[in-house]
């Protein structure tokens, strides 16, 4: 196939020449964080940009996280997916909190909200669902049933980075959403992350959260973490920004290009997209299913040998790790979509600088196994 190793992911960076003028004004103004110029900056444009009222910028998407759930005293158990990068339950576990696994839907991957309900216990504080490769969880549902039972939700939308739904911006749902700027994402400030909420009151706890649970000088009123995003990470974002529509338009030809050249072969499902417009193609997974003539490891491994690496994303499930697997909600007979689908699935390479010739070459191959 092609001449060089295809990852599933290549970080998109803008040209280098226009990020200097950025690192001239941190040299010169020696403002290297703590909420600085750029800081600031980023946070208005994102706001602008994503079309949400409020949000703070972290060091990563997995503290960002962990400090959603401290800034709504989350306690007792949390209703979450198996089927998400294992970021999602960590967090859970880094505030002594127990994670409630709950069986997806087949059609999304998302928590199937129809399951939700069987496992609220008297414990149960809130709902962690993700909106899974950047499709939007059902929202409307998962809030009917938080409202019922008095629940807070937090999205992990570390995979929604300017996914829009029936009503603007997913991330306006739930109590918090929270983003990942990690390298791999379609929008990266090479490390970074952010939690958005819907008010000043929330925003300013938020804050005081991510810098040790100061309240100005001699005030300490939480045991806050240091979640604070530093001047260089802002001013790639701000940069990063001014290409992501472009970054994305490439992303939407590429999934067009594969939707397109696999529909038709035989135990390859292409998983729905968002739609037109709200989503931000930022996977492309498939299904293999048994109607093909190759298991998803033996294809996995026939396109490794050629040079192409997709990813088994999300193999193994959350709860198949050490540290969850003991849990009764773990066990596989309690998540049967969610077991069949992390054997099936398989990320296949995406991101702006890839040629449509080699997408084309991807899909060929996965076509010519029924030769
Ligand atoms: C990337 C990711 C995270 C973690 O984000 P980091 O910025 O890498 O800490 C959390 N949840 C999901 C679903 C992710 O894909």
């Amino acid at each position: 196939m092609s001449n060089r190793d295809i990852y599933v992911t290549q970080p998109y960076l803008p040209p280098f020449e226009e990020f200097t003028p950025y690192l001239r004004k941190i040299w010169d103004n020696k403002i290297l964080t703590n909420g600085g110029p750029f800081h600031q900056q980023l946070e208005l444009e994102l706001c602008k940009y994503l079309g949400v009222k409020h949000i703070s910028l972290f060091t990563n998407g997995t503290i960002a996280l962990v400090t959603a759930l401290q800034a709504l005293r989350v306690t007792g158990e949390v209703i979450t997916t198996p089927y998400s990068f294992v970021a999602t339950a960590h967090s859970l576990l880094w505030n002594g909190i127990k994670p409630v696994f709950v069986d997806i839907d087949p059609m999304t991957l998302n928590l199937d909200p129809s399951r939700i309900e069987a496992a609220i216990t008297p414990h149960t504080t809130a709902i962690m669902p993700v909106h899974c490769y950047g499709h939007p969880c059902d929202v409307d549902a998962i809030q009917k049933i938080a409202d019922n039972y008095n629940l807070k939700i937090i999205y992990d939308a570390a995979h929604a980075f300017g996914v829009r739904c029936h009503c603007g911006s997913v991330l306006n749902h739930g109590d918090l959403s929270v983003l990942s700027f990690h390298a791999t994402k379609v929008f990266n400030t090479f490390e970074g992350g952010a939690i958005i909420c819907s008010d000043e009151k929330t925003k300013t706890r938020i804050d005081q959260l991510k810098n040790f649970g100061h309240v100005g000088e001699v005030t300490v009123v939480a045991p806050g973490i240091n979640g604070k995003m530093s001047e260089f990470n802002a001013a790639l974002g701000l940069l990063q920004l001014k290409y992501v529509d472009q970054a994305i338009s490439c992303r939407k030809a590429i999934d067009s290009t594969y939707r397109e050249r696999l529909q038709n072969v035989k135990g390859i499902h292409c998983l729905k997209s968002a739609g037109e417009e709200i989503a931000n193609y930022s996977y492309f997974p498939i299904l293999v299913q048994s109607s093909y003539p190759l298991s998803r490891d033996e294809l996995y491994q026939r396109l490794k040998d050629s040079g192409i690496h997709p990813r088994r994303y999300f193999y193994p499930l959350i709860s198949e790790f050490p540290m969850y697997r003991g849990l009764p909600s773990a066990f596989k007979t309690n998540l049967p979509v969610a077991t069949a689908s992390a054997q099936q699935v398989l990320c296949l390479p995406i991101y702006p600088d890839l040629d449509l010739a080699i997408v084309d070459e991807i899909a060929s191959f996965i076509d010519a196994q029924w030769m």
